[in-house]
């Protein structure tokens, strides 16, 4: 039996097949998220990659910000849900998850039965979130996914006082034009997310294990900073922008067997 996920997020759109509910067949990712033709092509693209069609597939879930949207699906089911299904499928001894997409950041209490207790949500400003990592390096004029070898080449993260994403870029800039070093700016603002979402994750309360999901998970900087914040290790895969998908893939796989 395989069943699909897609996540269509605020930023990039990702799709994941999972056969029998245990293994993952296929997966892809496109830039595009919410408005775009992003989800329709994640699609045609795990097809692609599968070998699979859309008459193969038992059962489609769809999460993610632009879920309301897409009409191909059996279900709709919140991103906390899927992204903590996700989490725990690939670190099953996951107890606290944290979420940090293209426009929001979430920390998700989940129990020892993989049950989500409790979250805490940052979806009213950018500082914290993927957002503002974007707006930094555009105007560092380095791609998002390099941002992670600035940082590790930085012995001391420049301090970035604004909490603010527009006062930030002004202060970025100005630390620029008085000759402070690239790579302590990027540092400085991969601290910066790290400690805005850490103290969502110390308000909910820190539980062992603890893991990163979403996109800015693949940044090395933000989860150092993390693991500095909250005083102790991060899980991390190089799946965890796919594991809302991953969820969602999973919430169908069960829909199918356990309803
Ligand atoms: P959404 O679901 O809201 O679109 P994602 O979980 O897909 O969000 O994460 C998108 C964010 O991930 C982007 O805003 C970007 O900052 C970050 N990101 C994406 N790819 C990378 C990468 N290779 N390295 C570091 N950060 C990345």
């Amino acid at each position: 039996m395989y069943t699909l996920g897609i996540d269509i997020g605020s930023t990039t759109s990702k799709c994941l097949i999972l056969k029998d509910g245990v293994k993952i067949a296929a997966s892809s990712l496109v830039r595009g998220g919410i408005g775009t033709a992003g989800a329709s092509e994640v699609i045609e693209k795990v097809f692609e990659e599968s070998g699979l069609v859309r008459e193969d597939i038992n059962a489609v879930t769809a999460t993610g910000y632009g879920r309301g949207h897409y009409q191909d699906a059996d279900a709709q089911v919140s991103e906390l849900t899927c992204h903590a299904l996700g989490a725990r499928f690939v670190f099953p001894e996951v107890r606290t998850v944290i979420d940090i997409g293209g426009q929001d950041a979430k920390v998700i209490a989940i129990d020892e039965f993989g049950v989500m207790k409790n979250f805490l949500m940052n979806d009213k400003c950018a500082a914290g979130t993927g957002r503002f990592l974007d707006v930094m390096a555009n105007i560092l004029r380095i791609p998002v996914h390099e941002l992670e070898s600035y940082a590790a080449r930085s012995s001391t993260p420049a301090a970035i006082s604004s909490t603010c994403t527009v006062f930030a870029e002004s202060e970025v800039i100005s630390q620029l034009a008085k000759g402070v070093d690239t790579a302590d700016l990027v540092a400085g603002i991969c601290v910066s997310v790290a400690n805005r979402v850490a103290a969502l994750v110390k308000r909910l309360g820190i539980v062992p294990a603890v893991c990163m999901s979403g996109g800015v998970a693949q940044n090395s900087g933000v989860r150092r900073a993390m693991e500095n914040a909250i005083g102790g290790d991060i899980l991390c895969s190089e799946n965890a922008q796919l594991f809302g998908a991953l969820g969602a893939a999973i919430h169908a796989f069960r829909t199918r067997n356990f309803n």
